[in-house]
């Protein structure tokens, strides 16, 4: 017989969660995410999904994982450790660390893999770790799993990461100290002051990690945050996905020929789960070329960015400190803000609600996500609908 106890804790759970207005219906889409989408057979216009650049639809992409699978299978057969390292991997992880301009990459199955690998790799339970309060999950968990001091930094604030670096090294307590951020964060769309907080690591000789899910295909040419600041020789671990800009699946690691190897022998994920797919391998590859030959598709999502972030600050909506082409529209009140999204979408526009606990109290927001491959008239359109339900909701 199954537990009765854990059917009755979770149903007390779930119920919990709905009490509180917490609980995620999940959408299904009928067809691909792509930057107009069918949910329940009605079209609406998509501001909510991280393929930035448009690559999970491009017939290139899709060529390249065609012929990938054709070629070697649909599965790599073994964890990449054991003989599931094929070509394909490692001239992923070649392309890549051309395009970052490090000495080597590792490639993972995932992002948050690529974290959780990664961190718990380098650092161990003599060591601190100096976290943005805003960083992601998967950072926190990987921190969580390396067993280290966690030190939690106040988010951007360098005098904050100053004086705690300092006490950390001061303390004399660690065998050694990192500092990890995101490279743009998710819910404000604002973008790590690594220009100021590298410099503040150099002085007291602190390893850096920087997170650039948001920022792998959109910041620096598509090249990063890192880039972006021209920092790429004085950053130690760079991770980033294939997942969003890229528009495949998985994620990875840059930096010197040493950190890879190390991370070849200590990232779990490497070495205990099957490695990513040769169509995903080949997929994400040939999205890394074309970011390599054109700037088009970046120019494109910050001209797209740019258009609807302006159209919406005309229109008299809060869109925050926005950096990048991560734009919330701010709303405060939950309820609200739930509203909000919920009209918008009858009216057709797909863009989520962000609220308390994700940010905080009174804070809630539509966030929205364009895209390379959203049309101006897509835009104009998502912009009218905004006009409209932002007057009806008294808003704007
Ligand atoms: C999305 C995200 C990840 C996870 O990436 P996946 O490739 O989706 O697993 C990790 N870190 C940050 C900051 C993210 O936004």
């Amino acid at each position: 017989m199954t537990s009765k106890n854990l059917v009755k804790v979770l149903e007390e759970s779930l119920q919990d969660l709905r009490d509180k207005g917490l609980y995620n219906q999940i959408d299904t889409l009928d067809e691909a995410n792509g930057p107009e989408i069918s949910i329940e057979g009605k079209k609406v216009i998509n501001l909510s999904s991280n393929n930035y650049l448009g690559f999970a639809t491009d017939p290139d992409l899709i060529a390249a994982a065609n012929k990938a699978t054709e070629e070697y299978g649909v599965g790599a057969g073994a964890v990449r450790t054991i003989n599931g390292t094929l070509k394909i991997h490692n001239e992923l992880e070649a392309t890549l660390a051309k395009f970052k301009k490090t000495e080597a990459t590792i490639a993972f199955q995932s992002g948050f893999n690529s974290n959780m690998g990664a961190i718990p790799a380098v650092m161990t339970k003599k060591d601190a770790i100096l976290s943005d309060e805003l960083n992601h999950a998967s950072i926190i968990d990987g921190c969580r799993l390396s067993g280290a001091k966690i030190i939690r930094v106040k988010h951007q604030d360098m005098e904050d990461l100053r004086a705690k670096a300092k006490e950390a090294v001061e303390s004399g307590l660690y065998e050694k100290i990192m500092y990890i951020t995101d490279g743009v964060f998710s819910m404000d769309g604002d973008v790590a002051k690594l220009d100021q907080s590298i410099d503040i690591c150099e002085e007291f000789d602190i390893i850096t990690y920087v997170d650039d899910a948001h920022g792998s295909g959109v910041m620096g040419k598509g090249a990063g945050t890192v880039k972006h600041f021209g920092l790429s020789d004085r950053v130690d671990i760079q991770m980033g996905t294939l997942s969003k800009g890229l528009g495949v699946v998985g994620g990875y690691v840059a930096g010197k020929q040493v950190l890879i190897d190390w991370l070849k022998v200590r990232g779990r994920p490497f070495l205990f789960s099957t490695s990513l797919t040769p169509g995903a391998a080949a997929a994400a590859k040939a999205g890394v070329e074309k970011l390599m030959t054109s700037d088009e598709p970046v120019t494109k999502l910050w001209d797209n960015a740019d258009y609807l972030k302006q159209g919406l600050v005309n229109l008299g909506f809060n869109i925050g400190h926005s950096e990048s082409p991560i734009t919330p529209c701010i709303v405060g009140d939950e309820n609200l803000t739930q509203q909000f999204s919920t009209r918008l979408r009858e009216e057709g526009v797909y863009a989520k609600s962000i609220v308390f606990p994700t940010v905080p109290r009174g804070t809630g927001r539509v966030r929205n996500m364009p895209s390379a491959a959203h049309t101006k008239d897509q835009l104009d359109r998502a912009l009218a609908i905004y006009e409209k339900v932002g007057k009806e909701l008294g808003i704007i």
